[in-house]
């Protein structure tokens, strides 16, 4: 083939070929562009396209390298393929990949760049490349580790935590082999869930421990629009907490169900009609019932006895109902508890006394009812026992002032012969001039009148309760004249200074409120030192709907260890030859301030005298 021949063939491939191939010199001056270059650029003729620079169509810095790779080709150096912009004659910019070759252009050197746009190819590139990202940040999302495999288990992304599990970057284990990348004992079992997953088309799901850690692995086939597994996609979320939460949940519920199931009280739950759900051993133990005769029964039918042979039965039925209605309609008052006492008897007959609460359990579904049911026999029995005690010794108490009202008016009778006669006979003596006998019968009488004293002392004692006028309103200024008016003998003896706030009206017998006065006074002028003249101030002072009296004297005091003692019947400090009396005084005192729902107490100081408090009601 002569030159010219082979010139005409190649001009007429390169005429033809569907590749852009341009001819330019080194300034960028193009020399020869093909219909496939103009159809490209957009320039109609070779004319028009000769009118630009090569390098005009490139932007600004791949200009300068377009030119400078010209004069490498010229130099002889080879170079690889160019990616770059290119900008059409409409002024679009399009993607193409430049192939550069040094040539002889028309006896000239030239440079021929075939051009090839790869605009499409790469926006395809492009979508891959994000896809595979929206991928990973996917894989990255909450999930803890995750990874899509194909059947083989080649890896076809996976996320940053769990490439950090197998010691690699998620870019360099792009299309490796998981199966070779993990411990075997774990491959084992790993690829057992992973094959299941692909034989049975549907998502795999298994628990797996790891280290410490508790992982909720999941293995999910993708199927291709065939029905084909293609895909795989691997998941596995830190579950240590949740297991943990639910293990310790686990141990509470053991720990309350171990509660209710070994306590002595009845611990009942029943749904939201009553109907019972639960009935522990506690439960069976007082009413005699087992669970399996319970569940599913309302909690009142069994009360009433409608469903299990006899059980309840007592008139307080009724308000049994009458609170299950309102804990179960009442939805208000969510933590209403409702109390309740009552009666039963047990299959076995025996009859039990028992202490019911019940209340609401609120729960996410609605509500439940508990109820504790407490076996209160015993406390019952004990309390019944108690109050017998103390009929028995309230009826005892009144046999015996009973017998002492009828003897001390029985004894009078004789004292009083006793007295009298031993005067007559210490007159007759007096004539008979025997001092012998006459002291005998001084002893004879004194005896006398002091128990007479004393039976007198004792009658008033047991008449304070039995005895009493109707409480009326009472001016104490009154009874306190009247008291002192008792006293005169003595007030005249001892040159006693009494002296008093002002009094008030109380609610009392006036009788007995006169002899508590006429006591108290009585002590203060009679314990008084040797040589000191006695001062006795009364007043009063309101204290919740009573008076509250102080009567306080200049007398000798009383040790603190005996201010309960001196209230108790017989009880006193001193020999009768010192200080003269029966010791009942204070006893009476206190009889009769309870008789009207008050207290009586002494405050003292040795050597510097007492005061003694009381209350009595307002009028
Ligand atoms: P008595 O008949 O002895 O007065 P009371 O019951 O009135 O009996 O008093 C009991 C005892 O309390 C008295 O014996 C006395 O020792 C003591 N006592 C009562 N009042 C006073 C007082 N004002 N000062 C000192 N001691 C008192």
């Amino acid at each position: 083939m002569s030159d010219e021949e082979e010139n005409w063939n190649y001009k007429a491939l390169i005429e033809h070929s569907s590749d852009a191939i341009v001819v330019h010199d080194i300034e960028g001056k193009i020399l020869y562009a093909n219909p496939a270059a103009l159809a490209l650029v957009g320039d109609k003729s070779l004319e028009e396209a000769m009118k630009k620079s090569a390098f005009a169509r490139l932007p600004k810095n791949m200009a300068e390298i377009g030119h400078r790779d010209s004069q490498k080709l010229l130099d002889g150096q080879s170079l690889p393929p160019l990616i770059a912009p290119l900008f059409l004659t409409n002024g679009n910019r399009i993607e193409v990949e430049v192939n550069a070759n040094f040539v002889n252009f028309r006896g000239k050197p030239a440079i021929q760049v075939h051009i090839r746009d790869i605009t499409h190819r790469r926006q395809v590139d492009e979508i891959l490349r994000e896809r595979l990202e929206t991928e990973r940040a996917l894989l990255n999302s909450p999930i803890d580790m995750a990874a899509l495999l194909d059947v083989n288990g080649i890896i076809l992304n996976i996320n940053d935590n769990f490439a950090k599990t197998l010691g690699q970057s998620p870019q360099s284990l792009l299309g490796s082999c998981i199966w070779n990348l993990m411990p075997a004992e774990v491959t084992d079992y790993r690829r057992k869930y992973f094959d299941r997953a692909i034989q049975s088309k549907q998502t795999v799901r298994y628990d797996e421990k790891n280290g410490d850690k508790w992982y909720d692995s999941l293995v999910n086939p993708i199927l291709s629009d065939q029905g084909r597994v293609i895909q795989l996609a691997i998941t596995a979320r830190d579950n240590t907490e949740r297991i943990q939460i639910e293990e310790n949940l686990k141990e509470s519920e053991e720990e309350l169900q171990n509660l209710i199931k070994s306590s002595r009280d009845g611990i009942i739950i029943t749904d939201e009609k009553g109907r019972i759900t639960k009935w522990n051993k506690g439960a069976e133990i007082i009413t005699g019932l087992t669970a399996n005769e319970v569940l599913g029964v309302t909690a009142w039918e069994i009360q009433a006895g409608n469903v299990t042979k006899e059980w309840g039965g007592h008139n307080s039925l009724s308000r049994y109902r009458t609170l299950w209605d309102q804990l179960l309609n009442d939805s208000n008052d969510q933590h209403f508890t409702g109390l309740f006492d009552g009666q039963i008897r047990t299959p076995g007959g025996d009859i039990k006394y028992i202490e019911q609460s019940v209340f609401r359990i609120p729960s996410q579904r609605g509500f439940r009812i508990g109820a504790i049911i407490r076996d209160i026999t015993d406390r019952k029995m004990e309390e019944q026992q108690l109050k017998e005690f103390a009929d028995n010794l309230k009826r005892s108490n009144e046999d015996l002032e009973l017998f002492v009202t009828i003897a001390t008016h029985d004894l009078q009778e004789p004292l009083r012969g006793i007295v009298a006669y031993s005067q007559l006979l210490l007159n007759y003596c007096k004539h008979g001039k025997s001092p012998q006998m006459e002291k005998y019968l001084k002893v004879i009488e004194n005896s006398g009148l002091q128990m007479s004293q004393l039976v007198n002392d004792l009658r008033m004692y047991s008449r304070v309760r039995t005895r009493g006028d109707q409480f009326i309103p009472v001016d104490i200024q009154k009874v306190l004249s009247n008291a002192l008016n008792n006293l005169q003998l003595a007030i005249k003896e001892t040159q006693v200074v009494i002296t008093h706030d002002e009094l008030p009206i109380v609610h009392a017998d006036a009788t007995q409120v006169t002899q508590v006065f006429q006591n108290i006074i009585d002590n203060a002028i009679k314990f008084c030192g040797e040589g000191i003249v006695p001062e006795i101030h009364i007043s009063a002072n309101p204290e919740d709907g009573m008076w509250q009296f102080a009567i306080r004297d200049n007398g000798i005091g009383i040790p603190e260890e005996y201010y309960n003692k001196i209230f108790i019947l017989f009880e006193r400090l001193h020999g009768r030859d010192t200080y003269p009396g029966t010791g009942l005084g204070l006893a009476l005192c206190k009889r009769i301030i309870e008789r009207h729902g008050g207290r009586i107490w002494v405050e003292s100081e040795i050597g510097k005298g007492s005061t003694f408090y009381f209350t009595l009601p307002k009028a």
